[in-house]
């Protein structure tokens, strides 16, 4: 596979563009996703963040538009505000080639009014979360009847903020005669699902990271039945990782650490098999959204869990089968970056070590309970909290609604971007992750206040 810009069917000027900004080489995902997109077809290409990813739907959009037809040809969604912010610089840096491109970004916390006066006076190129340009759409200021080309960008952020039904109501408007281009550095189940729902038979493109960065680190403990579970503290107190997986072979293992590392005032929580729907939708929002520093599970539990940002795994029990292990141990020190697994074992789950050490084809390496001493200050607490308000998509509440209540200069301090996590809408109930630091005035506020116009009930989990 060649590697040079000049390989693709673009024009002369934004070759030399293109070399302007020092591109010198297509990136691979470029490389392996160009040709299909110049080609009209549909696609779904995945990388890791910082792979060039936006150039390489930028340029096959560019490639299509007709900057003397006044219609809007192309939309972007993207998951907030900074990541639009970005895709629209890189745009517009790529359409400096051709004449006069006019590039508009919506997305929420500026005026609508000001948004509407940028499409009245024609936009080729549309940029937008979900939400802002569901309500563009709704009101009438933005219509995509002249669209071709729709970009769901970082799609796997979006689902994770829950945004699945806004971009099912905005594809729904837009023509079925269209090329769509989903890009996205990971890939969980949803994606397939959007796939099969708004694209036509897309080729699938996926650069692997190079293996080695991504560095497991295995640390192997030798306990006894009484001190098993508290050394589970030790390692915690030691380690101080935000997010921690804990495994145990039972569920009544389970509940036993749980018990015990709550009463030793961390915050933890349990997941195995018979907890209700309801329940068990509770401990993974507060889990994912980095509100609850230990998720203590079963290995049938966890499955089909997709968290990335995972800093240590712990085997409290040795499993017999050394692929769980591995496949436990693999959901840390994901995406580049480094991960811990601790193990704990006793004399009698030697013999499952010994298996664990043939399969992995190396020697374990062991450490001692003597060597864990507390770090940092004081108690391991997770950064964010939970509040839950009482509503979910039932009420047609959208995180864009609860980011706004909390964004909004109205009814005491706006919160930052920063501040705010992740906002997980369910059916009937909403989780939004806050800042520790502002848990209590963020939940003072949205009960004080009104989300899509209504007041909320709004608790600290
Ligand atoms: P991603 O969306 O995959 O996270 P971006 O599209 O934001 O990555 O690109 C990351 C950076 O790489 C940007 O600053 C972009 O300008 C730059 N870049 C993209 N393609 C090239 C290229 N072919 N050569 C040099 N730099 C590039
Ligand atoms: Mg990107």
């Amino acid at each position: 596979m060649t590697s040079s810009f000049s390989s693709l069917p673009l024009s002369p000027a934004t070759l030399a563009n293109l070399q302007q900004l020092g591109y010198e080489a297509m990136t691979p995902i470029q490389a392996a996703s160009l040709p299909v997109a110049l080609a009209g077809k549909d696609l779904i290409a995945q990388a890791k963040t910082g792979s060039g990813k936006t150039a390489a739907f930028a340029l096959a959009l560019l490639a299509k538009l007709n900057p003397r037809w006044f219609a809007v040809q192309a939309l972007v969604l993207c998951p907030t505000r900074e990541l639009a912010d970005q895709v629209t610089v890189e745009i517009r840096r790529l359409a400096r080639a051709a004449d006069n491109i006019k590039v508009v970004t919506l997305c929420g916390g500026i005026a609508l009014r000001g948004q509407r006066a940028s499409l009245e006076h024609g936009a080729h190129i549309v940029v937008g979360t979900p939400g802002r340009i569901m309500d563009h759409l709704e009101r009438g200021y933005l219509t995509l009847e002249g669209l071709n080309t729709l970009v769901l960008d970082e799609a796997d952020r979006m689902l994770d903020m829950g945004f699945f039904d806004d971009i099912a109501t905005v594809v729904k408007q837009a023509p079925k005669e269209r090329q769509t281009l989903l890009f996205s550095a990971t890939y969980p189940e949803g994606i397939e699902k959007l796939a099969r729902q708004f694209m036509r038979e897309p080729q699938q493109i996926k650069i692997d990271a190079p293996a080695a960065e991504s560095t497991i680190e295995q640390r192997f403990y030798e306990v006894n039945r009484t001190n098993r579970l508290e050394t589970v503290g030790l390692l915690l107190n030691h380690f101080r990782p935000v997010s921690t997986l804990a495994f145990c072979n039972t569920k009544q293992q389970c509940k036993d650490l749980v018990t015990l590392l709550q009463a030793q005032g961390f915050s933890a929580l349990a997941l195995y098999g018979e907890l209700e729907q309801r329940e068990r939708d509770q401990v993974l929002a507060q889990f994912a959204n980095r509100s609850c520093s230990v998720l203590v599970a079963t290995d049938v539990a966890s499955r089909g869990l997709d968290i990335t940002q995972l800093e240590a795994v712990i085997n409290v029990d040795i499993t017999p089968d050394p692929e769980v292990h591995v496949h436990r141990i693999g959901r840390t020190g994901r995406a580049g970056a480094s991960g811990l697994a601790l193990s704990l074992a006793s004399m009698n789950e030697m013999g499952a070590v010994g298996k664990i050490e043939q399969y992995q084809n190396a020697p374990s390496v062991w450490f001692k309970r003597e060597d864990l001493p507390p770090t940092g200050s004081g108690r391991l607490l997770p950064p964010m909290v939970s509040l839950q308000l009482l509503g979910g998509r039932k009420e047609k509440i959208r995180p864009g609604d609860v980011l706004g209540a909390l964004t909004s200069t109205e009814g005491g301090e706006a919160y930052t971007r920063e501040q705010i996590g992740k906002i997980q809408v369910t059916e009937f109930c909403t989780f939004v992750a806050v800042d520790r630091s502002i848990a209590q005035a963020a939940c003072a506020k949205l009960n004080a206040g009104k989300v899509k116009g209504k007041s909320v009930k709004v608790r600290v989990m």
